[in-house]
């Protein structure tokens, strides 16, 4: 094919060993057509679609025509699923390649939906039109809060039938990624005691992703201690403007600190720490509060698969590894102090914060108030709720505006911290559901128009119908995995 669109194809992963992949073309559709291309990204990316029409935008992303210079395959990988081990790998999804926008700068093209694999075990190898556009949806909104995850550059419906509990429309997501290494491709390559490859994955990841390590002392321990930062800056990213990701599984968890896996995702509403939207997620093992423990425990299993290169003496690598991880707890409360500051327009630190910070959270909690609005009442945004009139909260707000006046603050450099901190609006669940079940029927009017909205989540124009929580209700919601 022609290449004026600008694909520019590198693809190191695909000559890893071949225990690393499998090397796999992506399975033909029926008929193909185009529902979302996310022109911005595209841009980003330094690729140029105008030129291409519909049924043959259709055609490219659904993989039924490949770019040149792409060697597709599917990525083997291990993960805890909710606490168990298990052989995975991409079941459901192909590696187009790595697309370089400049030499420092290189992007995994995937699609999600693809067909079937080596790794599919049981499953179909594709997905149903309704979680991919809420993966794109999703991502997309996760970035525009800036937060680091893989972005959605098109889905397209396959025209083809996908059998779930009813027959769904099949779609293909392209998913853009900095790289699709999990703590899940440690877990497998250690997993086949295999030093030399393991080695291999550990430089690779290292030049990927911080090429700052690759002449250090123990480039294990360093990138160790790399990846437990970058994941607990992610997590305090996701507690700021709560984002529930449901799925916290380690194959689930990239070492490059992007989110990924928009399955059973969702923002909180009503503000309370045992959120948990997932129905598989019986006992809340993923729930919001959980979501710091968890991924301690996740970069637990991360370390565990570096022990044999941290050190030759096993008991010395797990003495040096275990300290790391104990660090987990200081170094994401520190962070998390900070961003709640933030939250709330405070500069400097004073020894009462974490009180000021818990006794909004309790107040939040037990008048389940909405965790993005209350934010936004603070900031001076018109929120009709008359929550906002109780004698508790108005005496906490009279301690919060006695604590602002410290360290050099005044009223507007304080709400230019929180506005920078606290968005206005989040994808809520019904307006979500609302775009996907128009969608479902062809219309996707009201699905751009979300996603305009989510593009500027820190902006302050009239979007009151965005801002709203779900009329309550008896039912609560519930998110599925999609698969
Ligand atoms: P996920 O829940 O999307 O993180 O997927 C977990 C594992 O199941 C991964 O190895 C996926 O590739 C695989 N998987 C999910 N859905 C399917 C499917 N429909 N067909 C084959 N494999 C799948
Ligand atoms: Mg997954």
């Amino acid at each position: 094919m022609k290449n004026h669109i600008n694909w520019n194809f590198d693809n190191t992963y695909s000559r890893l060993p071949n225990t690393f992949k499998e090397d796999i073309k992506p399975t033909p559709v029926h008929d193909p057509e185009l529902v979302v291309l996310n022109e911005e990204l595209a841009k980003e990316l330094n690729l140029d679609f105008s030129k291409v029409d519909k049924k043959k935008l259709a055609e490219i992303f659904s993989g039924n025509t490949l770019p040149e210079n792409t060697n597709t395959i599917a990525q083997a990988y291990a993960g805890h699923q909710f606490g168990h081990f298990t052989m995975l790998g991409d079941g459901r999804a192909v590696l187009l390649g790595e697309h370089l926008v400049n030499k420092n700068s290189r992007f995994d093209i995937q699609f999600k939906g693809s067909g079937r694999t080596s790794f599919s075990r049981g499953g179909d190898g594709r997905a149903a039109l309704g979680p991919m556009l809420r993966e794109y949806i999703i991502s997309e909104a996760i970035h525009s809060l800036n937060i680091q995850t893989t972005r959605s550059l098109a889905v397209v419906k396959t025209g083809e039938k996908v059998v779930r509990e009813n027959l769904l429309q099949g779609a293909i997501l392209t998913r853009v990624a900095s790289s699709h290494i999990r703590v899940g491709t440690f877990q497998y390559i250690a997993g086949k005691q295999n030093i030399e490859e393991l080695k291999i994955l550990v430089n690779y990841t290292i030049e990927r992703h911080f090429p700052e390590i690759t002449s250090s002392q123990n480039k294990a321990l360093d990138l160790l201690n790399l990846v437990l930062q970058n994941q607990c800056e992610l997590i305090v990213d996701w507690m700021r403007v709560g984002f529930i990701h449901g799925v916290m599984n380690t194959d689930n968890m990239t070492i490059s600190g992007e989110t990924i896996d928009y399955g059973p995702c969702a923002f909180m509403d009503h503000y309370d720490p045992k959120t948990v939207f997932s129905s598989i997620d019986k006992f809340g093992r993923y729930s919001y509060s959980n979501q710091p423990p968890i991924a301690k425990w996740n970069l637990a299993r991360f370390a565990e698969c570096l022990i044999p290169i941290i050190d030759t003496n096993e008991d010395k690598a797990i003495n040096i590894a275990t300290e790391i991880i104990d660090n987990f707890q200081e170094i994401y409360e520190n962070k998390w102090l900070n961003m709640m500051r933030d939250k709330l327009g405070l500069f400097g630190e004073e020894k009462n914060d974490k009180n000021l910070i818990k006794s909004l959270m309790d107040w939040m909690s037990n008048n389940k108030a909405d965790y993005t609005n209350t934010f936004c009442y603070l900031m001076g945004v018109a929120i009709d709720d008359k929550i906002y009139e109780d004698v508790s909260f108005k005496k906490w707000v009279n301690e919060w505006k006695v604590r602002s006046r410290l360290n050099n603050s005044n009223n507007e450099k304080q709400l230019q911290l929180m506005r920078k901190v606290n968005p206005n609006v989040i994808p809520r669940n019904h307006k979500v559901e609302e775009a996907l079940s128009a969608a479902e029927n062809n219309n996707f009017g009201v699905m751009n128009k979300l996603l305009s909205v989510l593009k500027n989540p820190y902006d302050t124009k009239d979007i009151s119908e965005y801002q709203s929580p779900a009329p309550l209700t008896n039912e609560k919601y519930k998110t599925f995995c999609g698969t």
